[in-house]
């Protein structure tokens, strides 16, 4: 923690940690109903350093909007007439973000939160400028970075030779080199094709024995296409996909061991259907094999597989990418302060949340992965950033509702540090 901290007496109605999706969004609808609200952190950061250049979104247009409660600021108000089924480049996407920064919410900082701990009434917060801030609520929207999972494995191994997919963004260093993706979702395979497309050898290894394709989506699809596919939805296709996508409330209410059965299992590792034809040049599959014990040699990663069928296989490799997801879990959020990590209620090692998004600590709320034990799949897809931004700044203006003005309010940051193009 700093030395020089600069307490700041005034007390806020919440502090949002993170800029993405989530953050933005949840700004966005708490400003409007007139809360003190700060957020804290770079829009779409995370997006900009640690997803790879020339990546294309998977989620279709109207699964891609961030939320607000002015009109005209969702990615399909900003692209009218962008069809379903055409990609959306990650640039654009960047960019439509960092709009929505700039438009819908005000005063973001772009630092960084240090600290969290609990107060009378409601919390400290420290930030990386060593300001300390006083807030009833704090909205933790952290993104997925932090839960980047590389198998046992691997994780030993230096860092010039694995490292996890989160950590690229420009893949032109490895032109020319041997790479192994481990992993068969869309991460891996669009690591690949990227690879290979700025020169260099990947391989894709996974323990699954064949490649699962998203379906192409019908812009208008006949009767029949849809009474047999089920309603389209954020997360796919499908009754039931339309269910955990459009009623996270529904999914919530389930029993915990049959949502964290849906969390696991929708939308599986699966590439998106128009990756399918660009994996065909320069990709090398290696499919039905799974590692148990790498090291180095001579500068470069030796590993063991063994395959479905038992046989055994030693290789080499200049470097490997674990494209091996993010797992959610309370301990390594490290800005909560351990005693508020302790009074956490949990389910499956994040958060148990109220159908207001708040925790077992009382004006602590979570957003986004850490959200998905309770509400399901959508929340780690921007799809779902929408309700949880409704129900979070409903519950938090609830109590500014019932009771008289506070005395001081102080405004928001100034406009100074707002995001810009
Ligand atoms: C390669 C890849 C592709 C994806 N493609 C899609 C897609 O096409 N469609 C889709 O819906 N989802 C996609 N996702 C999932 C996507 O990551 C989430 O939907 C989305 O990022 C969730 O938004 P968020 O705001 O929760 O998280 P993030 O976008 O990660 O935002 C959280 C932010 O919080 C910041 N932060 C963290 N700690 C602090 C701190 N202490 N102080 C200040 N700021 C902090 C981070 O820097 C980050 O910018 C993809 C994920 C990956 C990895």
């Amino acid at each position: 923690m700093p030395g020089r901290n600069l307490v700041n007496d005034s007390l806020i109605d919440t502090l949002i940690v993170g800029a993405g999706p989530y953050g933005l969004s949840i700004a966005a609808h708490a400003q409007a109903h007139g809360l003190s609200v700060r957020v804290i952190g770079t829009p779409m950061d995370f997006w900009q350093r640690h997803m790879p250049a020339g990546m294309l979104l998977n989620s279709e247009p109207f699964a891609s909007n961030l939320s607000s409660p002015a009109p005209g600021s969702s990615f399909t108000d900003r692209h009218p007439g962008w069809p379903m089924g055409q990609p959306i480049p990650l640039r654009q996407f960047i960019a439509y973000g960092e709009w929505f920064a700039e438009h819908a919410v005000r005063g973001i900082e772009k630092v960084q939160v240090q600290h969290v701990q609990a107060a009378d009434p409601g919390f400290t917060v420290t930030l990386s400028t060593g300001e300390e801030v006083r807030t009833l609520t704090v909205v933790i929207a952290i993104g997925v970075r932090q839960f980047a999972h590389v198998p046992a494995q691997l994780s030993a191994l230096p860092r010039e030779l694995v490292t996890h997919s989160a950590e690229h963004h420009d893949l032109s260093r490895f032109a020319d080199r041997d790479v192994t993706i481990v992993g068969a979702g869309q991460s891996a395979l669009e690591t690949a094709v990227l690879l290979a497309e700025a020169g260099a050898r990947p391989t894709v290894l996974s323990r699954k024995d064949h490649l699962a394709w998203n379906a192409i989506p019908l812009p208008d699809p006949s009767w029949t296409s849809k009474a047999l596919r089920g309603p389209q939805s954020g997360l796919g296709h499908g009754w039931r996909t339309w269910l955990w996508s459009e009623h996270p409330a529904t999914t919530r209410a389930l029993p915990d061991r049959t949502r964290q059965r849906i969390v696991k299992n929708t939308l599986g590792p699966a590439g998106a259907w128009w990756l399918r034809e660009r994996m065909g040049h320069g990709v090398t599959l290696r499919l039905g094999e799974r590692i148990v014990e790498a090291g180095t040699n001579n500068g470069r990663v030796r590993f063991s597989t063994v395959t479905t069928h038992g046989g055994i296989h030693l290789s080499q490799t200049d470097h490997i990418i674990a494209a091996t997801g993010y797992v959610p879990d309370i301990e390594k959020i490290t800005i909560l302060d351990p005693d508020l990590r302790r009074r956490l209620r949990l389910r499956h090692r994040s958060p148990a949340l109220s159908r207001n998004f708040e925790s077992s600590v009382p004006g602590l709320y979570f957003a986004g992965l850490t959200a998905a034990a309770s509400f399901g799949p959508v929340m780690r897809f921007v799809h779902g950033s929408s309700y949880a931004a409704q129900r979070i700044a409903d519950n938090l203006v609830k109590p500014r509702r019932s009771a008289p003005p506070k005395a001081a309010v102080p405004p928001v940051q100034p406009d100074k540090s707002v995001a810009t193009k």
